[in-house]
């Protein structure tokens, strides 16, 4: 019988400009609370052996259910006032993987990607087309104002103050972002998931780096798995999560060294701004970031923390 490995996932919030001054105690306990229950969510998953696959998609539906996080339920506004939510995930044992961009009425757009990973005939799909799909699937639908919420009306508002065409990363100014997941389960499979409601007052019709496998999301068995968050449009022109993997593969790099390359180098000198979280076929893992702080989460056998800034909360 083969040895087992050991496994390992880390999670993400969303990285952008978090300042310590605006994040009040109660909001920052709130979100820790969630984030450790997203943890739990996947560790639950594989510690009993379970597969990285199920793990990533679950730690990301916690987050998706959270209305902290800009994925689901706290999804932000578009441009015409309707929320256009995006998701994908990857697993590095198959290169199977799925993607939803502007879905409109899927309650969890990370299970909906997960459906489309198990079916060969089909990668991606978008919008209205994507939800019928969906239904016909079984996925649980919401009428698009069950994204509706308070808190991201303000911004969305504020975002039109400055002009009609203003787009918000939603995270800055302490605005919590987009989510993901990657872990490597007992049998050595990476997987990588990462959902989100995209950028505030964006365009409709729009489409982010959250749904383009090898842009936000990336898994291969032979490298590691990769999930990001940050401008979009940066992350795309820079394909951040497969490059992490190429320059395993082909460059011979470290996780480390990939994971800074791709986000200090490729999308950072472009001007973009964002983190990733990155296991590799190890175990190790890494998450790196060029913002002002991301919120993110690791969970091994022996450990389990979250971080907003660099130290643990
Ligand atoms: N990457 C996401 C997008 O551009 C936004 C984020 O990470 O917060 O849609």
């Amino acid at each position: 019988m083969s040895k087992k490995q050991k496994f390992s996932l880390c999670i993400h919030g969303g990285a952008g400009v978090i300042s310590k001054e605006e994040l009040s105690d109660k909001e920052k306990k709130a979100i820790v609370k969630d984030l450790k229950k997203s943890l739990t969510a996947g560790e639950k998953i594989l510690e009993k052996g379970g597969s990285a696959v199920d793990a990533v998609c679950a730690a990301v539906e916690a987050l998706e259910n959270s209305a902290y996080f800009n994925a689901g339920k706290g999804s932000v506004y578009a441009r015409s006032g309707k929320h256009f939510l995006e998701a994908s995930v990857m697993e590095g044992a198959t290169l199977q993987a799925g993607a939803v961009a502007n879905s409109e009425r899927v309650k969890n757009p990370v299970l909906f990607a997960k459906e489309l990973l198990k079916n060969k005939d089909v990668v991606m799909m978008s919008g209205t087309n994507a939800d019928v799909f969906a239904e016909k699937l079984g996925c649980e639908m919401v009428e698009n104002q069950y994204f509706d919420n308070d808190f991201r009306k303000k911004q969305w508002e504020q975002a039109k103050e400055l002009s009609e065409d203003a787009i918000f990363l939603d995270h800055s100014n302490l605005k919590m972002g987009t989510v993901g997941a990657v872990a490597i389960d007992s049998d050595g499979n990476v997987a990588s998931a990462t959902s989100t409601g995209g950028m505030t007052n964006k365009l409709d019709g729009r489409v982010g780096d959250t749904a383009i496998i090898g842009c936000g999301t990336y898994a291969n068995n032979k490298t590691c798995a990769v999930s990001c968050t940050g401008i979009g449009e940066f992350f795309i022109r820079a394909t951040v999560a497969s490059t992490v993997s190429n320059l395993m593969e082909y460059g011979q790099l470290s996780l480390e060294e990939a994971s800074k390359i791709a986000i200090h180098e490729h999308q950072g000198k472009m001007g973009g701004e964002g983190g990733l979280i990155a296991v590799d076929k190890n175990g190790g893992f890494t998450m790196p970031y060029n913002s002002g702080g991301m919120y993110r989460g690791f969970v091994t056998d022996s450990d389990k923390k979250v971080f907003i800034w660099d130290d643990e909360e």
